[in-house]
Order: C-alpha cells, then sequence, then structure tokens
C-alpha cells in the first residue's frame, strides 16, 4: 500500500496562462514541433552562411587595374583586349577555356593561380592564356 509520501506524479509545468491566452499547457508534442522548426531554421541559416563564407573564400573580382592585370593585359570581357599591344588574342579565347581557369566552363567566374585569391571573369583573358585541351 502506497503512503501519501510515494503518491508522486511528475506533471510538466504549466505555463503561466496569461502568457497564452486561451492555453494551459505547452504539450510535448508541441515542444517536439518547435525544437523541430528551430532545427529546420538553424539549418536553414547554417546553410546560407555556409554559402557565404565559399563566396567569400573565392575571394574578390580581379581589378582589370591590378598592377599584375595590367601587365599581363588582364580584360574582364576578352572582346575588350587591345589586340595591337597582345596580338597573340584570338576571337574565341578566354579564361573559361584557359588550362588554368579553376572554374567551370558555365561558371561567370573562378579561380586563377596568376590572380591568387581573385576571381577572373569567365569571359576574361590574358596573355598568359592557354587553351584548354
Ligand atoms: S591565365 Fe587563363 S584563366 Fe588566368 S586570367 Fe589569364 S586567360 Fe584567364
Amino acid at each position: 500500500m502506497l503512503s501519501d509520501n510515494n503518491a508522486h506524479i511528475d506533471v510538466e509545468p504549466a505555463v503561466n496562462p496569461a502568457d497564452r491566452p486561451g492555453r494551459y499547457q505547452v504539450t510535448t508534442l508541441e515542444k517536439t514541433m518547435t525544437n523541430r522548426r528551430e532545427f529546420i531554421v538553424q539549418l536553414s541559416l547554417g546553410t546560407g552562411a555556409l554559402a557565404a563564407s565559399q563566396a567569400m573564400a573565392a575571394g574578390p573580382m580581379l581589378a582589370e587595374n591590378d598592377a599584375q592585370a595590367t601587365a599581363l593585359g588582364y580584360k574582364a570581357d576578352a572582346t575588350k583586349v587591345d589586340v595591337k599591344k597582345f596580338p597573340k588574342y584570338a576571337a574565341g579565347q578566354a579564361c573559361k577555356n584557359c588550362q588554368l581557369y579553376q572554374g567551370k566552363p558555365t561558371d561567370a567566374a573562378g579561380g586563377c593561380p596568376l590572380f591568387a585569391g581573385k576571381q577572373v571573369a569567365g569571359a576574361g583573358w590574358c596573355s598568359a592564356y592557354a587553351k584548354k585541351a
């Protein structure tokens, strides 16, 4: 036989009805759903932060007036290459089909080892161009 001291039942603390008008208690199901929502929100925020950090890791776009870019005759638009100064340029040559281009051919921009930490335009060109095999 149980004494009064053993007759103990765990009850979840009720939410103050004044804080949640029309509701008396947060159910376990509500807590689970809230946790899932928080998880999904945190997951989507984390994914966004990851994408942002990857964009930062790719680096800023190379400026045409960068000292090394100027020395190599880099243009973000290959059709603007000074052909008198760089006669080796031929129509159709662009970073996106250069061996050194680190992006995919369809990427608007990508890395190039000649300009570490920067991105070159897929449509760009410089005098170190080497046709991708
Ligand atoms: S080396 Fe190739 S990828 Fe790099 S800037 Fe020159 S043309 Fe573009």
